[in-house]
């Protein structure tokens, strides 16, 4: 194998083949550059989950892992613009989409600025998951500052709308972050994409409720693997919708 050293993948960047398909299974899948152009003829692409990921390893299960889905250790994050219902009902569509690209697009850079995947977007609200397909040993450190990154592009971004109204607050983002062991495959006969799911999805999602605007709200297992990233954050007690015991998170806000 000692010809692939040469085309292994950078970190972050344009790489040049992919980052999922060589982290997951060691194949080489150019995706960038003239090696690429054969692929693209055969409609292996680059991802829009991550464009250093291609089309293949985001419908990889059912034919090259042959299983419907795996068992990962994962981070997963979960993003929204807080008070955007209510504004909805306010403002012109246009300058609503307008809003929704502008978050949608600040907070892809951030993520695949630290290897993440942009899984899904809804509307005012998306899921990014890290350490899958890219693996990122310090996942739980590159989603909280992913989330550093969000919330400052963001309030840049959304604090410079004119929102029309007076006393009209400026539009914030709010991010809830877990780690832990999650099912990642794909789980609709409709779809061939992958997703992943699990308590630990549903506890990013729980915490991303409770975050007010410019908050990250990281759980205790994200903030014991992320070093000092989490160490001075302030604690707070949460009771979360579905979660039987109390969750203290870790409240961590973006510094100037
Ligand atoms: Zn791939």
């Amino acid at each position: 194998m000692a010809a692939t050293s040469s085309i292994e993948p950078h970190s972050g960047g344009d790489a040049r083949i992919c980052r999922g398909c060589w982290d997951q299974m060691h194949v080489p899948i150019p995706i960038r550059g003239p090696l690429a152009l054969p692929f693209r003829a055969f409609g292996i692409t680059r991802s829009k989950m991550n464009p250093n990921i291609c089309t293949i390893c985001e419908r990889s299960f059912r034919y090259v892992k042959k299983q419907s889905h795996v068992a990962a250790s994962a981070t997963i994050l979960f993003a929204d613009i807080r008070g955007f219902t209510h504004l909805s009902e306010r403002i012109e569509r246009v300058r609503l989409s307008e809003i929704v690209s502008l978050f949608q697009d600040r907070c892809a850079q951030a993520i695949w600025a630290h290897d993440g995947i942009v899984n899904k977007q809804m509307g005012d609200g998306l899921m990014a998951i890290f350490n899958f397909p890219i693996v990122r040993k310090d996942h739980a450190e590159a989603a909280i500052r992913a989330a550093l990154d969000i919330q400052r592009h963001c309030a840049e971004a959304l604090g410079r709308l004119d929102l029309g109204g007076p006393g009209e607050r400026p539009l914030g983002v709010g991010v809830g972050i877990h780690s832990g062991e999650v099912e990642i495959g794909e789980f609709s006969s409709f779809r061939s994409d992958f997703t992943a799911i699990g308590g630990t999805v549903n506890l990013a999602s729980r915490l991303e409720s409770q975050a007010e605007a410019g908050e990250i709200l990281v759980s205790p297992e994200t903030a014991a693997q992320a070093g000092t990233l989490a160490a001075e954050a302030a604690a707070r007690m949460l009771t979360l919708k579905g979660i039987d015991q109390p969750v203290e998170a870790r409240v961590i806000v973006k510094r100037d």
